[in-house]
């Protein structure tokens, strides 16, 4: 997949699902980041997300879905972009239904408000029932659905798939749990 997409998608589906401007000249055709959504929604057991940062609402309520359905999703995202989903607000609500979060870095034992963060999270890959991994240039944000420059390729081959899977599960096992400012 690349992007951006031609022809544009619509902003306002992109973001709220649907379109009522009148006289909308952009495109409602099922766009690039609904392709990566469904890969989201055809998980079964797992769902593993690494990313910089995440801001589509749209990629949200996918995940709040899954772990309502018994999904387990785990996310890592880099400790200095915590504006993820333009605040707490949504991550807390997918924390009540059982997502999990981490961030790239360890609590202080001393002073569990502090954090120690090494080096950029800087991942952006998803991996659905440890077989099928989606890894591109780009965030889960709309900037990079609808303006950036940015590709993503998806690959179920297991050779690939296992040896990111078990950097995920190594990145998880030696993150601490993410602070919410
Ligand atoms: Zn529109």
């Amino acid at each position: 997949m690349t992007f951006p997409s031609f022809p544009k998608p619509c902003a306002v589906k992109e973001m709220y699902g649907r379109c009522v401007k009148p006289h909308c000249r952009d495109s409602h055709e099922e766009s690039k980041s609904y392709k990566i959504q469904k890969y989201l929604m055809d998980a079964k057991k797992t769902v593993d997300i690494a990313a910089q940062a995440i801001t589509s609402h749209q990629i949200a309520d996918v995940l709040e879905k899954l772990a309502k359905g018994g999904v387990r999703v785990r996310i890592i995202r880099d400790y200095d972009n915590l504006s993820l989903l333009k605040g707490t607000e949504k991550v807390s609500a997918l924390q009540k239904f059982g997502v999990q979060f981490k961030v790239n870095g360890k609590l202080d034992p001393e002073d569990p408000k502090t954090m120690f963060v090494a080096g950029i999270f800087h991942h952006k890959f998803v991996i659905v029932d440890s077989k099928v991994l989606i890894h591109g240039s780009g965030n889960f944000t709309l900037k990079a659905v609808l303006q950036n420059y940015e590709c993503a390729v998806a690959t179920n081959l297991p050779d690939v798939v296992g040896k990111i899977q078990k950097h995920y599960n190594n990145c998880w096992e030696s993150f601490d749990n993410a602070i919410l400012k």
